[in-house]
């Protein structure tokens, strides 16, 4: 268990930052990342942009901890001897598919003390307005670029109920939309958010084909940032093994739904409720 932090370490804070409309920022962000002794930071470059706007002065270094365990040590060591430092992404919240897992982990396993500073976050910015379950929901960040590995990522994912989170670049947006139609079905309601709190923030929502077919249909949906939500499966819509659905299919063809499911779950050990609702689907076909 670890409840106590290092006495005369600083502390690493946290920080989000914008996902577009500076607006967004938060005061605490402002005055943690002014107050800091040092901010990490992904892309120096881009982040100084962002300081200079909000007349911050405190010193930036490169961070990006996917690549770099030494990177990860300088930092550790730097809190050890009482600095404090401020980690920031490009945009949104740090570790959501962005920079920061080994430094938060490496500093949390050594008692310094680790500070959330929340904010803008891209796929709880869209979650928040698409209209589809937001109570059960699953972040599956993005999907792999090549197309084998990225059907196998969605067929893992076809009993999923929960909403589906992804994030996703322009140039595979086609890719990615025709990949969903094809394994989780073309009217699966699925939503795609694109530039968010941006001068050209776009909410294309439908049936998987039909939000596939408008992205095509313009090249402009596909540019600029973009999150896909995809509504999760009907508990009834679940898939079953192909020797118990066969079974199913057998006791179907001579007895009614009811019996059918009740035997259905002596035999399999299936729940009665979840046999019977795929038989009344599956009734007729
Ligand atoms: N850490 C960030 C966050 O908290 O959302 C995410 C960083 S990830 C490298 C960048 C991806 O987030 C983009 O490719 C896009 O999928 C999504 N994203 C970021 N900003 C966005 C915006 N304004 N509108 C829609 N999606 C956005």
């Amino acid at each position: 268990m670890k409840n106590s932090t290092t006495s005369g370490a600083g502390s690493l804070y946290v920080v989000a930052t914008p996902i577009g409309n500076l607006g967004d920022i938060t005061q605490r962000a402002i005055e943690v990342l002014s107050n800091a002794d040092l901010i990490a930071a992904e892309d120096t470059r881009h982040s100084s942009r962002l300081c200079q706007h909000f007349s911050i002065d405190t010193p930036l270094r490169a961070y990006h901890d996917y690549t770099d365990q030494k990177q990860t040590e300088a930092m550790l060591d730097l809190l050890n001897s009482g600095k404090d430092i401020a980690l920031i992404s490009d945009a949104g919240t740090p570790l959501i598919s962005d920079p920061g897992y080994r430094l938060v982990k490496i500093a949390r396993d050594a008692g310094i003390r680790v500070v959330p500073v929340p904010g803008a976050c891209a796929m709880a910015a869209a979650l928040s307005v698409a209209g589809l379950p937001s109570d059960k929901f699953c972040f599956e960040g993005f999907l792999p670029a090549k197309a084998g590995q990225r059907l196998n990522a969605l067929e893992a994912l076809l009993d999923e109920e929960r909403t589906m989170i992804f994030y996703e670049a322009p140039h595979r947006i086609i890719d990615s939309l025709a990949a969903m139609s094809e394994v989780f079905g073309a009217d699966r309601e699925l939503v795609l958010a694109r530039e968010l709190t941006k001068t050209f923030e776009t909410l294309i929502s439908g049936a998987a084909a039909e939000v596939l077919a408008a992205v095509e249909a313009d090249h402009n949906q596909r540019k600029g940032e973009m999150v896909i939500l995809v509504k999760g499966c009907e508990a009834s819509a679940k898939q079953l093994d192909a020797n118990v659905e066969h079974m199913m299919r057998c006791l179907l063809a001579q007895l009614p739904v009811k019996q059918a499911a009740q035997i259905g779950a002596e035999i399999t050990g299936l729940r009665k409720k979840e046999l019977y609702q795929w038989a009344l689907d599956n009734k007729d076909d």
